[in-house]
C-alpha cells in the first residue's frame, strides 16, 4: 500500500550513465510491486523545489538489465501507482546525422519501432484499446525541456525521429544505411519502445531526453571507449542540470492546447 506522502507527480526514467539523479533532496527508497513484476530497481522518492519527483535506473543500478529484458510494463505501472503525470525519460542515443553530434541533445517528436519481441501494452484482453500514436510525445513537456536546455546553453535540436531497434546487438552497415536514408531516422536506440507506448496507455505526458553519444556506423569513424565514455559522462552532468531546471518550470499540470496525452484512452477503448 503507498501512503500518500509517497505520492509523486514527476518522474525521471533515467537511462545509460544516469543511475541516480543526485539533484534531490529527503531522498528514500521504495520497492513497489506490480501485476507485472517488479521495476527495474527500487523507486527513489525525493523532492526538488517543493515537488515530489520519483527518479527510476531503466536498467537498474549498476546497468544490470539489457534492454529487451526491461520491464517496460512494471517500469511505467509503478510510476502510475505513485500518482506520477509528468515522465521524463533520458536515454542514450547514436546519431544518424553528421550535424547531430556527439555531445548534442536531441528532443524527438516521432519514433519509428524496429523492435520484434517485447510486451508493448497494457491492454492484453479482455479489454482492447488501441491509442493514437500520431503524436508520441507530449508537446507540452517537450517545450519546456526545449527552452530550458536552450537557456542553459546545450546544444538541443528540438526534433528528429528516433528509430528504436530490439538490440542487444548494434546494426549492421547495411541497416544503418536503411534507418538514415530510406526511413529517414535522425537517432538510433534501443529503450523507446514500449515506454513510451505504455506511458501514453497510463494517460501519462511522456517525453524523451536523447542524448547522443556517438555516430551510428554509416558515418564509418571510428571512436574509441574512452571518447564515447568521455562524451557520456558529459552528458550525464548536462543532463543533471538540464532536469534540475525542467523540473523547476514544471506546472502543476499540462496546458489542454498542448497535450492530449491525459485523454489518449477517450477515443482508444473498444
Ligand atoms: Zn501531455
Amino acid at each position: 500500500m503507498i501512503e500518500l506522502k509517497d505520492k509523486a507527480t514527476i518522474g525521471i526514467i533515467g537511462g545509460s550513465g544516469v543511475y541516480d539523479p543526485k539533484i534531490l533532496t529527503n531522498v528514500k527508497e521504495i520497492k513497489i510491486y506490480t501485476p507485472y513484476g517488479q521495476p527495474s530497481d527500487n523507486i527513489i522518492l525525493g523532492e526538488l523545489e517543493g515537488k515530489k519527483v520519483a527518479f527510476l535506473p531503466r536498467h537498474g543500478r549498476g546497468h544490470k538489465i539489457p534492454p529487451h529484458k526491461i520491464n517496460y510494463r512494471a517500469n511505467i505501472w509503478a510510476l502510475k501507482e505513485l500518482g506520477v503525470k509528468w515522465v521524463i525519460s533520458v536515454s542514450a542515443v547514436g546519431s544518424l546525422r553528421l550535424d547531430y553530434k556527439p555531445g548534442d541533445f536531441v528532443i524527438p517528436d516521432q519514433f519509428i519501432d524496429m523492435t520484434k519481441g517485447r510486451e508493448y501494452t497494457f491492454f492484453d484482453g479482455p479489454v482492447v484499446a488501441h491509442v493514437s500514436m500520431a503524436d508520441p510525445f507530449c508537446n507540452h513537456l517537450r517545450r519546456i525541456i526545449i527552452e530550458s536546455a536552450r537557456d542553459l546553453g546545450i546544444t538541443t535540436h528540438p526534433s528528429g525521429t528516433y528509430i528504436c531497434i530490439e538490440g542487444p546487438r548494434f546494426s549492421t552497415r547495411a541497416e544503418s544505411k536503411v534507418w538514415k536514408e530510406v526511413f529517414k531516422a535522425d537517432i538510433i536506440g534501443m529503450t523507446l519502445v514500449p515506454e513510451v507506448n505504455l506511458a501514453c496507455e497510463a494517460q501519462m505526458c511522456y517525453t524523451t531526453i536523447a542524448m547522443v553519444t556517438d555516430y551510428d556506423v554509416f558515418a564509418d569513424i571510428p571512436v574509441t571507449a574512452e571518447e564515447v565514455t568521455k562524451v557520456m559522462s558529459e552528458n550525464t552532468e548536462k543532463a543533471r542540470k538540464l532536469l534540475y531546471e525542467v523540473i523547476k518550470r514544471l506546472p502543476e499540470k499540462p496546458n489542454d492546447g498542448e497535450c492530449s496525452c491525459c485523454n489518449s484512452l477517450k477515443t482508444a477503448l473498444v
